[in-house]
């Protein structure tokens, strides 16, 4: 139109425009990475709040993760000049859920307190009801069974809507009961897991239609950003909210990429992206084509390695940015993960001194990140950063938050808040040891269990009896009074302080000062580290709360820092250089999905090599080892088959860059071609396994080519998990 366009509209693209104004029905944007879905969504809110079409809380926005809730809550404040006032439904599904139930927890048999418990508490809580139906515990492990439920709980099922076949699975056909039992359970210790934040909302709507429908009405604008991403539960739940009575308009607006669909292994479903039309018909939907992330090398070699997939709808992507100063995408070699850590983190160095080739800007340490396949990978790194002195955090990766000793802190904190929590009471009833033996705990276990009763209360009442043995019953009367005590000051003490009198009193702290492992100093500092951590909270229920909710959470966010991450909690982000180490057969492209035989698997790693290297604004640098040390044994690798998908226009082969190679290569320079890299790999001193020279011979004949993958076995290697270790929430 001629209407002069608000500031927050400048530079938008025809198509982006249309997004953010068809604020009337439904609207799906399908595009591929960088195209500016996520910026189409920011602003389409700070359109809705510009031209009042909708107050802050009348905006339900779901993101991927809580960084990505934050992110786009800064970024809309940014548009419209001047911090949001609230936007209490910007958030992820499982955040959104939480507040859902804490308002109408009632109707799910819950109190509003309600603990979250995490994957820790919810194997143990499996293990115990797996042991009480007289099941051995080693032939059906409880890590399994709460994995079945996960699976079941992604999909929107209870125990009652479990397929036959997967019911009989596990534990002689006991899978159906174990899961109701599970579901019991929860509901006594007042908690509930992950899952069911998204399947009790689903249930409340279900039980209170006039509470859906108050919420139809609330809920104006519907966005949701990933949607390729969303699983069967989460479709549901949306559903739920979005398709409205006649009368109520359908304003929902989900953007996502079908390309960068990269969960199915967690139960997301990219078909909801595809039959979006179908859930709301008359949907506008959306392309858009222009990236404006990503330089040309970086964009060709991602579309040329994805076109490999054969499920895709096909999406065009241009960049108008064709620079001759742009460097490829580049590819190096390295003798093992050791070496590779030790490259990686001279080439950030190098980049932090300024002297890149391309530019001789200095780069911030916040511009670079490493994405790797699987966490295990993380801590070479990390190992390598601490030697170096260089800052780096790990996102989404094993956190702070699960380290051994903030469990045990957090679960005394738990029993303060939460009298009612008996995991975290027989987490810690014994920790420091108190004479506390299993028998005792058992006894009281049981005898709770019996009463009906938290086993704090149980404890309470049986220290005024003689059922137990003096020196127990000491220890226990111990334990009791303390928390009466911890309890009694929770309303009066500040509650950081309240925390270290706490892990003082409780006898903790001193047991790892009088531990002489090598953790225990660490270990300690971590402790005070938790401490701080909650002082930026009102109240220990606050904290815990932040805690059990945000698994992607970062220590010291201000520090400049290299971000390590897996390539799963990489989406959505980008960085000007990103590293992207480990493509080796069986680690990226995973053995799993190799497993797996199917396409289906091997298409999901490929598009995971997509997502990876759709991140890099500027810079992308691929490595392999030839050699990888996996549970302490040595395992020769062979370069991962997506390094030959990728074309060759765009891409430019380091040679080896240090001298494990055997002398050879020493620093090459760059840009050299795929031939150095076989004479390195000819001339190394170590035995060369035969693919090796084979692929080193290869690879001056065929510049596209990183060797052959036939013949030569790929050693099974058990990897340890893959992606994000918690959940997201
Ligand atoms: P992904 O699929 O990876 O999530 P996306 O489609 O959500 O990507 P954005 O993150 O929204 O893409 O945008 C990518 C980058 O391009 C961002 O830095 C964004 O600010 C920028 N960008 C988007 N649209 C425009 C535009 N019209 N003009 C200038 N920059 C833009
Ligand atoms: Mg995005």
């Amino acid at each position: 139109g001629n209407r002069p366009s608000p500031d927050y509209m400048t530079g938008l693209n025809p198509e982006q425009r249309e997004a953010v104004e068809t604020l009337d029905g439904p609207v799906l944007v399908l595009a591929g990475a960088g195209t500016g879905k996520t910026r189409v969504l920011t602003t389409r809110i700070a359109h809705l709040l510009e031209t009042g079409r909708a107050y802050p809380s009348q905006i339900l926005a779901v993101t991927f993760t809580n960084k990505a809730a934050r992110e786009m809550k800064e970024r809309i404040g940014v548009l419209v000049g001047g911090a949001v006032e609230g936007m209490p439904w910007l958030g992820t599904f499982h955040s959104i859920g939480v507040k859902l139930l804490r308002r109408h927890s009632e109707l799910v048999g819950l109190r509003s307190d309600f603990t979250i418990l995490d994957t820790d508490d919810v194997v143990r809580l499996i293990k115990q009801l797996i042991q009480a139906e007289g099941l051995d515990d080693k032939r059906w492990p409880a890590k399994q069974f709460a994995g079945m439920i996960d699976g079941w709980k992604n999909k929107g099922l209870l125990p009652p809507d479990i397929p036959e076949g997967d019911a009989r699975a596990f534990a002689n056909g006991k899978g159906r009961e174990l899961y109701a039992a599970y579901q019991a359970r929860l509901r006594t210790l007042n908690a509930c897991d992950f899952g069911d934040l998204l399947l009790h909302p689903i249930a409340l709507f279900r039980k209170a239609p006039d509470l859906l429908k108050e919420y139809h009405q609330r809920f104006r604008y519907i966005l949701v950003d990933e949607y390729q991403d969303t699983n069967t539960a989460q479709y549901m739940w949306l559903r739920l909210l979005a398709q409205r009575p006649k009368d109520v308009p359908q304003n929902v607006c989900c953007v996502g990429d079908d390309d960068q669909s990269i969960y199915g292994w967690r139960g997301a479903e990219v078909e909801n992206i595809l039959r979006f039309d179908k859930d709301f018909p008359g949907a506008k939907v959306i392309k858009l084509e222009r990236n404006y992330r990503s330089t040309e090398h970086i964009l060709g070699a991602a579309g040329h390695l994805i076109a490999h997939n054969e499920g895709r709808l096909g999406k065009t992507l241009f960049t108008d940015r064709v620079d001759p100063e742009d460097e490829k995408v580049i590819v190096h070699a390295a003798w093992d993960s050791e070496e590779e850590a030790r490259a990686v983190g001279e080439e950030i160095e190098r980049l932090q001194r300024g002297d890149g080739r391309s530019d001789a800007k200095k780069h911030a340490l916040n511009d670079m990140a490493i994405l790797v396949r699987a966490s295990f990978q993380m801590r070479e790194f990390e190992d390598r950063f601490v030697t170096l002195g260089l800052n780096y955090r790990v996102i989404g990766g094993p956190r702070f938050y699960e380290r051994l000793e903030i469990r045990d802190a957090m679960a005394y904190f738990r029993m303060v808040c939460q009298p009612a929590d008996d995991l975290a009471f027989e987490r810690i009833v014994n920790t420091p040891k108190r004479g506390l033996g299993d028998t005792t705990i058992r006894y009281l276990h049981d005898s709770a269990r019996a009463r009906d009763v938290p086993m704090l209360q149980a404890a309470s009442e049986m220290i005024e009896t003689d059922e137990l043995k003096p020196k127990a019953r000491k220890a226990l009367f111990d334990v009791v009074q303390n928390f009466r005590n911890w309890q009694a000051r929770l309303e009066t003490v500040p509650h950081t302080e309240l925390a270290e009198q706490i892990l003082e009193e409780s006898g903790y702290t001193d047991m790892w000062k009088n531990d002489k492992t090598a953790e225990a100093p660490g270990r300690l500092e971590n402790l005070k580290e938790l401490i701080r951590s909650m002082e930026q909270f009102e109240s220990m229920r606050g904290f815990l709360e932040h805690v059990s909710l945000v698994m992607d959470a970062e220590t010291n966010e201000n520090l400049d820092a290299v971000s390590i991450m897996t390539l799963h909690s990489a989406k959505g982000l980008e960085f000007e250089t990103v590293f992207l180490p480990g493509w080796e057969e069986g680690l990226f492209p995973h053995q799993r999905a190799l497993d797996e035989g199917g396409r289906s698997g091997l298409e999901e790693e490929r598009r995971l090599a997509y997502v990876g290297i759709t991140r890099a604004k500027r810079r992308c640098h691929i490595w392999f080892v030839s050699n990888r040390r996996i549970h302490g044994l040595w395992q020769s690798t062979m370069p991962s088959r997506f390094l030959d998908e990728l074309p060759p226009s765009h891409v430019d082969v380091a040679a080896s860059e240090s001298s494990s190679f055997g002398g050879y290569g020493g620093r090459g320079g760059y840009g050299q071609s795929r031939f150095d890299k076989a004479d390195a790999f000819a001339g190394n001193s170590y035995s060369t396994p035969g693919w090796k020279r084979a692929q080193a011979n290869k690879t001056d004949a065929t510049r596209d080519n990183w060797g052959s993958r036939s013949g030569h076995a790929v050693e099974r290697i058990g990897y340890g998990e893959s992606g994000p270790r918690g959940r997201t929430i």
